[in-house]
């Protein structure tokens, strides 16, 4: 049987560019992960595809996913629940791919008591003027809620440490290499490939 998958969780503050970035990874042929899509009780925006950027659901089907325990972890943020489902995550998993989650903070933190050996990511932005205009530029949110993002991104940041890795947003395509780079390391972790040779050393006859 395959080992299982890597659980790659890849966070950061609201309008760092997880999107963008994530987006640029999984344009590549060479990634080798599959994307988890998140559910949401966010409006759709426009050229959004339900089952392919978020699963929209009302808050009514969110709760009741909670409520039996079909999400691998959830956060509400600024108004809207979003979570990660849990099936696919343990199906892909458990087929020896590695999956990949761009979720906010709150969420990677819950996903950390329960997964500690998946790889934490952090996207950070340069700097938060940087964040702040590109919040605004994006013109999908109106001035409060941009408020309410930005002070969440101050808060988001100081939970850096709790990460594996800290990967600086200053261009899109060196930021989604750098990611690559990172999730390619990981799979020659001696703690990951350790089980592989135990059982080889064993099940190999002593020489004469
Ligand atoms: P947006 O509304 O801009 O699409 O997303 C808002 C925030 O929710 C972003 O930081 C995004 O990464 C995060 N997010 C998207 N999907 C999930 C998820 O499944 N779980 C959690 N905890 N956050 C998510």
């Amino acid at each position: 049987m395959s080992e299982r998958g890597l659980l790659i969780v890849f966070s950061g503050p609201s309008g760092v560019g997880k999107g963008t970035v994530r987006q640029e990874i999984f344009s590549t042929p060479d990634h080798k992960f599959e994307y988890s899509v998140s559910m949401t009780t966010r409006a759709q925006r426009p050229g959004e595809v339900d089952g392919v950027d978020y699963f929209f659901r009302t808050r009514e089907e969110f709760e009741e996913l909670i409520r039996t325990g079909q999400m691998l972890e959830y956060a509400e943020y600024v108004g809207n629940y979003y979570g990660t489902p849990l099936s696919y995550v343990n199906e892909t998993l458990d087929k020896g791919i590695d999956v990949f989650l761009e979720i906010e903070v709150q969420g990677a933190l819950q996903v950390k008591t329960k997964v500690p050996d998946g790889v934490f990511i952090f996207l950070t932005p340069p700097d938060l003027e940087e964040l702040e205009d590109r919040l605004v530029g994006r013109g999908t949110d109106s001035q409060e809620v941009i408020v309410q993002r930005i002070e969440r991104a101050r808060e988001e940041i100081a939970l850096m440490r709790e990460y594996d890795y800290a990967v600086v947003n200053d261009h899109v395509p060196l930021a989604a290499e750098r990611v690559k780079r990172i999730i390619e390391t990981e799979h020659f972790r001696v703690e990951r490939v350790i089980g592989r040779y135990d059982k080889m050393i064993k099940n190999t006859k002593p020489i004469r």
